[in-house]
């Protein structure tokens, strides 16, 4: 049977009595409506017409007016989700505000309509994120709706569904078809579809049409020539549900033995609630125990959906136990002081790689929730999510959550809810975390505060970070960005007061950091006259890592084998079909691939363009690095890290486990390697073609690649063993390499300040990027072209304009891409230009996908 609808979209709906017929004939006329009640009014005092604006998630910058019915009177309707019609479909949405003055109706426009559904009853966003929304949609010029959407939990409780029904003219051609003869099987196939429909009263679900033989592809046929009607429709989903427990803090009876002894121990020290089945095996008693714990009122107990994912806490963990040193003690002091005074702060704690970092983090968690108060870790990627978590559970136990969008939806929305419902007090996530539904919050942490993941680069295009600085303002919080090489934008700002600045400048224990050396690849060629995947100097390093037993790491920061391939013949350069980039070579998968569509061919025989057979491979990749290793040290033990190798976080734990407990001698990777990891036997750290960001068309490209060659040099000599890094280079004189082998943070810092500030550049002005694309060539240049002349009197407003000019990637999945920067050394003007911007395009009919609007872009290539 079918799930009933929660509402149906269409307009030809042969059910007149289901929902979405109800809610248009029933809504109300507003003016009219009222005019009537006049004379009532005073008798039974009826409740007047309420009205509320929704966000919907659709690519407009408006928010949505729909009659609140009289049935959800009393209801807290702001932050809550709700289901309303949108033109001819159902869609989850979220109240932002309620009056009770009916908006104006355009002449010719319908009706206003009515919210049909109520989802949970708790209203999914508190009001500071509904503000912090707000400004997210302002700052980054992002649809109100999709910022939203960005903040709700994955929609669980329903899925979009299509639902087909007969059309007057699929009815009639059923009876003339019955009648008349039937020539092709295809025919006869739609028939027997349309007289199933028929017999299933007339409309049919997605899901049982698949069932037929054409399924779907039949059914949109018949859409397309009329004789079925499809509608977007809502469904509750059905999910089989498991019993979670957890320990109720309400009862204090003293406990009669050890079995429940173990019991709450693993509910509220070790894990947080948890499935029946898992409980009992975790705390080593029978369900039936649990079970009567559970009917004596010690546990609470309710229904969840079923998952089947992984327990990720499962290892066994013992977090190291470390005395602060004097350093650590003192920028501890500080953070203390900010939380218990209660206001907004916000800090960069400057520290060098393995300064212990991560302590201080610690112990700011333990004063946030010692005031009463709640936290949030933002770290850069899912996988330091298991890292970081895994010692914020040691240390404060069932009380964390885990947030990144690498969770299946289902869990996603359990840890969300177990968050909104105020069971978890510390988060720790990605990007996304930022916006983590704690209430009462007095921290946010932001590590390694300069990576460009905190960037979302798709709507709303914000930064986890500067998002983070902002809700602690917000919420009178204090936020502290970590980093051995902030970000110029962060450091700028604790130069200039705007931040507090705690440094941690030497490592713990006053272990070395790795001493940096600089291999010269011109030099290099002169003295081998051959260019082998890795240099001579290189190769010598890690054979002699291997002859002590010691570990090595090398970074090459490029995938595949090589980067592309070239006719010797004609210069060509093979490219893919869609974007305007050279194709990548895996050898392993014997393909040539775009890292940007995913596009992939056979290498071919022979050059496409002049059919000469003198292709050659140029630019080692990680698969070409490794294979020249296993070709150099046959008996090393040798593993790659990286996107090809690793797909899911089980496999890169087990590589980086492997690598940790020393079972792998060499492991080759690319940017994965470079971060958090503490390995205590690398001692050395081997960098091929450092230089590679050099050659980028982005002004970021220098902090980049200083940001990198730290972090990386970072990893060696973490343990008892002091470390070496070495450093390939073809630019050996580039400042950003010269102060990254010097770890010369400040040095750096000042260098690029200036080039920054005579360019014009972040953090000495405001910056965003517009990107104008369409597959026809025509339309983004004639859409450009009237953007340009859009923003020709914002240059005597304050903002400087290039462009447009062709985008770096000029081509990109089939479109072609043209650019504007926009700067000015003050945000205002710059938001003016932008949201005006937006106006003229939605007045020119430039349509909202053409144009992309980028604030803060974190690159510009
Ligand atoms: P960072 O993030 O600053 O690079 P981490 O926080 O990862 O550094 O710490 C590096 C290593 O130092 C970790 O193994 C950590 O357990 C250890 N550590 C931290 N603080 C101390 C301390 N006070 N004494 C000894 N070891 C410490
Ligand atoms: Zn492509």
């Amino acid at each position: 049977m079918t799930p009933r609808p929660l509402l149906i979209g269409g307009k030809r709906d042969p059910r007149a009595s289901l929902p979405v017929s109800a809610v248009s004939s029933s809504s109300i006329q507003p003016l009219a409506s009222s005019f009537q009640n006049l004379g009532t009014a005073t008798l039974s005092a009826p409740m007047a017409q309420r009205f509320c604006e929704v966000a919907l998630p659709v690519p407009l910058r408006s928010t949505f007016t729909y009659a609140v019915p009289a049935s959800f009177n009393g209801e807290e309707l702001i932050g809550r989700r709700v289901v309303v019609p949108f033109r001819n479909r159902a869609m989850v949405g979220v109240g932002l505000a309620l009056s009770d003055r009916a908006p104006e109706i355009a002449s010719g426009k319908k009706s206003i309509r009515e919210i049909v559904e109520l989802m949970d009853p708790l209203p999914a966003l508190p009001p500071k994120l509904i503000e912090l929304g707000q400004w997210i949609s302002r700052y980054y010029v992002a649809p109100i709706g999709e910022t939203m959407r960005a903040m709700l939990p994955p929609e669980i409780e329903v899925r979009h569904d299509r639902e087909y029904s007969l059309s007057d003219a699929g009815r009639a051609d059923l009876s003339h078809l019955t009648s008349g003869s039937v020539t092709t099987e295809e025919e006869s196939a739609e028939r027997a579809l349309l007289q199933w429909v028929n017999e299933a009263g007339g409309a049919a679900s997605s899901a049982q049409i698949r069932r037929w033989p054409g399924g779907e592809a039949s059914a949109e046929r018949l859409v397309r020539r009329g004789y079925l009607s499809a509608r977007e429709v809502l469904r509750k989903r059905r999910t089989r549900t498991q019993k979670i427990l957890a320990w109720n803090p309400g009862q204090t009876d003293p406990l009669t033995n050890d079995a429940e002894e173990r019991i709450k121990e693993v509910l509220t020290a070790m894990r947080g609630p948890l499935p029946l089945a898992i409980l009992a095996a975790k705390a080593g008693v029978s369900r039936s125990v649990i079970l009567r714990l559970e009917k004596k009122g010690r546990l609470l107990a309710w229904e969840e959906p079923l998952t089947i994912e992984e327990d990720s806490w499962d290892t066994d963990f013992t977090p190291p136990t470390n005395v602060l040193n004097a350093e650590q003690k003192s920028a501890l002091e500080e953070i203390w002081r900010w939380i218990v005074a209660g206001k907004f702060a916000a800090a960069l704690l400057h520290g060098v790689t393995g300064s212990g970092k991560t302590e201080v983090y610690l112990g700011a968690i333990e004063a946030a929730l010692s005031r009463g108060k709640t936290a949030i870790v933002l770290v850069p990627e899912i996988a330091l999510t298991l890292w970081v978590g895994r010692l914020v559970r040691a240390r404060f136990g069932a009380s964390v959550a885990i947030l990144h969008s690498g969770l299946p939806d289902i869990e996603r929305a359990r840890e969300w809810w177990r968050v909104r419902h105020g069971e978890a007090k510390v988060v720790v996530g990605t990007r996304s975390a930022v916006f983590a539904p704690l209430e009462n919050l007095g921290l946010i942490i932001v590590d390694e505060e300069q990576e460009s993941s905190y960037k979302q680069e798709e709507t709303p295009r914000y930064n986890g970070r500067d998002t983070a600085v902002y809700r602690a303002q917000l919420e009178g919080a204090v936020t502290i960005l970590g980093s051995a090489t902030p970000s110029l934008e962060t450091y700028h700002n604790a130069r200039a007061g705007k931040y507090q600045l705690l440094e941690l400048r030497s490592r713990v224990e006053n272990r070395a950091l790795a001493e940096v050396r600089i291999v010269d690849l011109r030099e290099e060629f002169r003295r081998e006259h051959r260019a082998a995947p890795v240099s001579e100097t290189l190769r010598a390093a890690i054979a002699l890592r291997l002859e002590e037993g010691t570990q090595a790491m090398i970074l090459i920061n490029r995938r595949g084998y090589s980067w592309s391939l070239l006719c010797r013949s004609c210069g060509a350069m093979i490219q893919c079909q869609n974007c305007s980039i050279a194709l990548t070579y895996h050898k392993s998968r014997q393909r040539l691939e775009c890292h940007y569509c995913g596009y992939s061919i056979r290498p071919p025989k022979a050059c496409p363009k002049c059919k000469a057979e003198y292709l050659y491979f140029v630019g080692d990749g990680a698969e070409r690095v490794e294979e020249y290793l296993r070709e150099q040290f046959p008996k090393a033990r040798i593993a790659r890290l990286d996107r090809d190798t690793v797909r899911t976080k089980r496999e890169y734990q087990q590589v980086l486990g492997a690598f940790a407990g020393g079972e792998i001698d060499i492991l080759v990777g690319t940017q994965m390697v470079a971060k958090g990891h503490d390995f205590q036997r690398v001692t050395l750290v081997g960098v091929v073609a450092a230089d590679l960001a050099l050659g980028r068309p982005d002004f970021r490209a220098a902090e980049k690649t200083f940001q990198l060659l730290t972090q990386v040099a970072g990893r060696a000599g973490r343990g008892e063993l002091s470390g070496e890094v070495l450093v390939e280079t073809y630019y050996p004189e580039h400042y950003a390499i010269q102060y990254a082998v010097k770890q010369d943070y400040v040095s750096f810092y000042e260098k690029e300040a200036h080039f920054r500030r005579m360019l014009h550049y972040p953090p000495f002005a405001a910056l965003a990027s517009i990107l104008i694309r369409d597959r026809k060539i025509e339309n983004a240049i004639r859409w450009s072209r009237a953007l340009a002349g859009f923003f020709e009197p914002f240059e005597n407003r304050g903002v400087k304009i290039l462009g447009p000019a062709a985008a770096p990637l000029a081509r990109l999945r089939r479109e072609y891409r043209f650019q504007f920067v926009l700067k000015s050394p003050q945000r205002s003007a710059l938001s003016r230009a932008l949201t005006g911007c937006l106006d003229f395009c939605a007045s020119k009919e430039i349509p909202e996908t053409a144009v992309i609007v980028d604030v803060d872009p974190a690159s510009l290539s």
